[in-house]
């Protein structure tokens, strides 16, 4: 029972559901706000005692996260938790934070600021690459131990994994939610999300939508507004977000329109169309088969690496493909090549901060400057081919030349593996790409149709600020002339083409792509059944 009064707030709703429950704070960063505080003489010893035993945990979680990622990724992969452990017990290192402390008279948190930003500082400064990725690591030891620090005190708003489960059975409250923070809860557990930050087709947008999670976005201050443990009814199909609910508004939450249609849902394929589906893992293939998708039209593989919080290894990768190829059992898998930048930050990549991430260095040319991701990207896609028919997509192709030249890189890395037939196609998401796509489909074997990024870059939209969430709107003559140029050039060349933007997950925009001529469409699964229907009685 709370006696604080019912608070009601208005957001953006990311993500259908009503959901009632407590708040999970998450909090990524905690280290920034910990407590940098001045200790007495007296408590010099006691303070080195609470450094050293957060060293001492920090070391056994060292141990415990080689030990998963040995099993999951590789042991090559596991030696970095090795050689964190090492840098961490360093005498010297630890030397130099006993000193800190003891000369500062300062709490350990402020002499791992203190040493660890020194270190951080001398690495970065040094102009050579090798020892410049080295500060990388240094950051991460220094995120592991200011967080134990910060889980052992009590006052702190977010007490971490250890206390609250990362969300388990709560609603999470972020500032921001990123694809990494959506990818790494425990979504089983989760029931809802609101953030202060991030628009409807932001990739951790798109996630809740495809897990069926309700949540709502734009909610300014929430997060130092409320506690870890504060009640919330959040509303995913009106953007409502209310605090500390009277028990009358609980009692009138009301029978929650499903997204999934109900009574007899009609799963049967449609003549003369296809439904894909949308999927971030492997294991939501399965989801997948469960809606009878004709395939899988999406599969964003950085999620894979996102969610692992590493680069994976060719044989990793082939262990999810394979997966996904085999359970579909003869019905294509589109690989969508590693689409990294943008929202999709992958910091074991060591990628140069950019001013400008959703204009820098993403997508196929990321893929162009680390041609080694590409080649051990394609080396699991050609293994996974010989189990069933695979298609690959390149992310944020600008032009023609840019596509030939990936799709040879692509090739050049399988030439000596036995696989089965592989298709190679553009995804349309730069405006640059649709001025050429006769040029395109004349030398592609498909392409599919990414309408998140195209309205973001035809018309200089953030897709992830919500700020913008209104005026963000694929429904406009400029998009659907576009989409019907690309439709024509695909017929003039009797090449599929696929609309796989979150356009096609809303049963509203159905009869207008499909008199832009699309027959193919790759949708979130949940949005299946909805989208089949609205097919069937439209066509
Ligand atoms: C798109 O841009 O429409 C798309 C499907 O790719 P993503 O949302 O992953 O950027
Ligand atoms: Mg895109």
């Amino acid at each position: 029972m709370n006696n604080k009064k019912e608070q009601r707030l208005k957001g953006i709703p990311i993500s259908e559901g009503i959901v009632c429950a407590t708040v999970c704070l998450l909090d990524n960063d905690r280290h920034t706000q910990s407590a940098c505080t001045r200790i007495l003489s007296e408590n010099i010893e006691t303070e080195k005692q609470r450094l050293s035993s957060a060293i001492e945990q920090v070391s056994l979680k060292f141990d415990s996260l080689k030990e998963q990622v040995s099993s999951k990724i590789g042991k090559g992969e596991a030696e970095i938790f090795s050689a964190l452990k090492f840098m961490l017990n360093d005498i010297s290192v630890i030397k130099k934070l006993n000193e800190a402390i003891e000369k500062n008279l300062c709490s350990s948190e402020s002499a791992v600021f203190k040493v660890f930003g020194e270190f951080i500082a001398r690495f970065e400064s040094i102009d050579d690459k090798y020892i410049k990725e080295r500060a990388t690591d240094i950051a991460d030891i220094k995120y592991h131990l200011i967080n134990e620090l910060a889980d052992e005190r009590d006052n702190f708003k977010c007490k971490g994994v250890g206390q609250c489960e990362h969300g388990h059975n709560r609603i999470v409250v972020a500032e921001e939610l990123t694809p990494s923070t959506t990818c790494n809860i425990n979504v089983d557990t989760t029931l809802g999300f609101v953030s202060e930050r991030g628009g409807k087709t932001s990739h951790a947008a798109i996630i809740s939508r495809a897990l069926g999670i309700p949540a709502v976005t734009g909610i300014p201050d929430i997060y130092n507004t409320i506690n870890c443990g504060t009640e919330v009814l959040i509303n995913g199909f009106t953007g409502e977000v209310i605090l500390w609910p009277s028990e009358e508004t609980k009692a009138q939450i009301p029978d929650q329109p499903s997204r999934v249609l109900t009574g007899e849902i009609d799963n049967k394929p449609v003549q003369g169309f296809k439904i894909l589906a949308n999927i971030s893992c492997s294991k939501e293939v399965y989801k997948a088969l469960e809606v009878n998708a004709e395939g899988i039209g999406l599969y964003r593989t950085e999620m894979e690496f996102i969610t692992e919080k590493a680069a994976l290894n060719e044989e990793s990768q082939y262990q999810r493909y394979a997966e996904v190829v085999k359970a579909m059992k003869g019905n294509t898998v589109y690989f969508r090549l590693l689409d990294v930048g943008g929202d999709k930050e992958l910091p074991f990549l060591n990628i140069q901060k950019e001013a400008n991430p959703q204009l820098g260095c993403r997508g196929a040319r990321l893929l162009k400057l680390r041609p080694e991701l590409l080649a051990t990207q394609a080396r699991a896609i050609a293994r996974s081919s010989v189990h069933g028919p695979v298609a690959v997509i390149y992310p944020m192709i600008v032009s023609c030349e840019q596509f030939v030249e990936l799709r040879e890189m692509f090739n050049e890395a399988v030439k000596n593996i036995s696989c089965g037939e592989i298709l190679h196609g553009p995804m349309f998401e730069v405006p640059s790409a649709c001025f050429v796509a006769d040029e395109l489909f004349e030398i592609a074997d498909f392409a599919s149709v990414g309408t998140n990024d195209l309205v973001q870059y035809l018309f200089a939209i953030d897709r992830g600020n919500e700020q913008l969430a209104d005026e963000y709107n694929p429904d406009h003559p400029i998009l659907w002339s576009i989409l019907k140029t690309i439709n024509e050039a695909a017929k003039k060349y009797n090449r599929p083409v696929s609309i796989c933007g979150e356009i096609a997950c809303d049963a509203r925009y159905i009869p207008k792509l499909l008199e832009a001529g699309f027959k193919i469409f790759s949708a979130a699964i949940p949005s299946i059944p909805g989208i089949r229907q609205s097919v069937r009685d439209n066509s």
